[in-house]
């Protein structure tokens, strides 16, 4: 997607769609931490391996293992047992205290929720649902066979088949930073209309923070009837706005990562899966932008979608930014033979109109990153390109709980 003007979008496909009001509604994806192991085949997002299994991947029988933290897990988990899956365990790493707290307030904020919640517990009768731990291993040769857990004092191995993992959700922001919205700390910054800081841009849903599909919902249609000028409904629609967005921040205060998650990289892990970068070489870098020129991190397919907010969690970096397309320069530059642009003694030979310079590659016949990132890792590593050598920076840490 690119903004090749004021109010004009154009998607990948080279499909140009002029706005007057634009809503954003692009979702999350899930938000995936790096350790020992965490590229092996079958260690999968949660959510991930809930769609896989939804589209056909048969798990009936199969040992899994669901862990990370937030309450997608217990819907994972009982939609991964109700398709025949063995699921081993649940592993959350926020603690019970945190979990106690939310759910108390869950029948008052979002009584749907509770019992959704209870019906998932129901489900996963005699499943083991461990608060307070977290993966720090993935163990196997050709797919996962085991995952090493911890609950900070002690640790053991689970076998199974597939891991499933997700430590929570992170907005999709890369389109409202394309069009120059304001950020704030949980998403895109918007007014109690939905309305971004661009004039007429609107956002809905979990780019504005997480919060659920009620949440979703109810933001989508705010974010309608603003862009509609639909004052009155605008106003109906702000006590369950307020509802829901007590219960989103509810959500993030239980569910906030551990600092022990941010040790769990080995020097040898990999951070960026799409350039093979591992953790040791990022260590030293002071931003994503020396990042990326020092180590390729974040250069490859998913262009920094996986790993940029892993970074941010483990080295508290800024979130990469997306690179507008402003109207100073519609297009990028092409590439052009020189001789078309100047007089040409011989019009019958060089004739600009029967020679023209050669066509500039559409977007349309742009190849699109293969999705597939295991395939893409198989194949062998890309050159670098040369940089200079660079002593490691030497400068205190103000992080002492990171691995050195
Ligand atoms: C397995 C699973 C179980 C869940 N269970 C529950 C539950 O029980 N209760 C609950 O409240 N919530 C649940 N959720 C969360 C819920 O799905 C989300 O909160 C809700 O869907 C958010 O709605 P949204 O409109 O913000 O985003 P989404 O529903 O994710 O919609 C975003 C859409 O935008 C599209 N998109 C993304 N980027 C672009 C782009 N650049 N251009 C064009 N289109 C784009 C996406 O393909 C997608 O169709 C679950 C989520 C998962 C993954």
């Amino acid at each position: 997607m690119a903004a090749p003007g004021p109010h004009l979008l154009r998607t990948d496909r080279g499909t140009d769609f002029a706005w007057r009001r634009l809503i954003l509604a692009v979702g999350a994806r899930e938000f995936f931490l790096p350790f020992p192991g965490w590229t092996l085949p079958h260690v999968v997002g949660a959510g991930a391996l809930t769609l896989m299994v939804k589209t056909g991947l048969p798990v009936r029988g199969k040992r899994v293992v669901v862990a990370g933290s937030g309450p997608l897990l217990l819907a994972v988990a009982a939609e991964l047992r109700q398709h025949g899956a063995r699921v081993v365990r649940v592993v959350e790493q926020a603690d019970l205290a945190s979990l106690l707290r939310f759910g108390l307030t869950l029948p008052r904020l979002a009584p749907a929720k509770f019992w959704q919640g209870l019906i998932y517990r129901a489900r996963l009768l005699r499943v083991p649902y461990q608060t307070g731990c977290w993966p720090v291993a993935a163990q196997g040769g050709d797919a996962v066979e085991a995952v090493v857990l911890t609950d900070g004092r002690r640790r053991w191995t689970d076998r199974c088949d597939y891991l499933a993992c997700g430590f929570g959700l992170v907005p999709n922001l890369e389109l409202a930073q394309l069009l120059g919205c304001h950020l704030n700390p949980t998403g895109v910054r918007v007014d109690h209309r939905q309305e971004t800081s661009v004039p007429g841009v609107f956002c809905a849903g979990e780019p504005t923070g997480i919060g659920g599909a009620e949440r979703a919902l109810v933001e989508g249609q705010l974010a309608g009837f603003a862009a509609a000028e639909r004052e009155e409904e605008v106003a109906r629609l702000q006590a369950a706005r307020l509802r829901h967005q007590r219960f989103a921040d509810a959500l993030a205060h239980a569910f906030v990562l551990r600092a022990e998650l941010k040790n769990l990289a080995a020097p040898d892990t990999l951070v960026c899966r799409c350039e093979d970068v591992p953790h040791r070489e990022l260590v030293h870098c002071r931003s994503w932008t020396e990042a990326k020129l020092h180590t390729r991190c974040g250069m490859g397919p998913c262009q920094g979608r996986l790993c940029g907010a892993a970074t941010r969690f483990l080295y508290g970096w800024e979130l990469p930014s997306a690179r507008p397309r402003s109207t100073r320069f519609p297009s990028p530059p092409s590439p052009c033979h020189l001789r078309p642009l100047t007089p040409d003694p011989t019009p019958h030979r060089h004739d600009p109109e029967t020679r023209p310079c050669p066509p500039r590659r559409s977007r349309r016949e742009t190849p699109v990153p293969h999705p597939d990132l295991h395939r893409r890792r198989l194949r062998p590593r890309r050159q670098r390109p040369h940089l200079p050598h660079r002593e490691p920076r030497q400068r205190p840490d103000p992080r002492p709980h990171r691995r050195r």
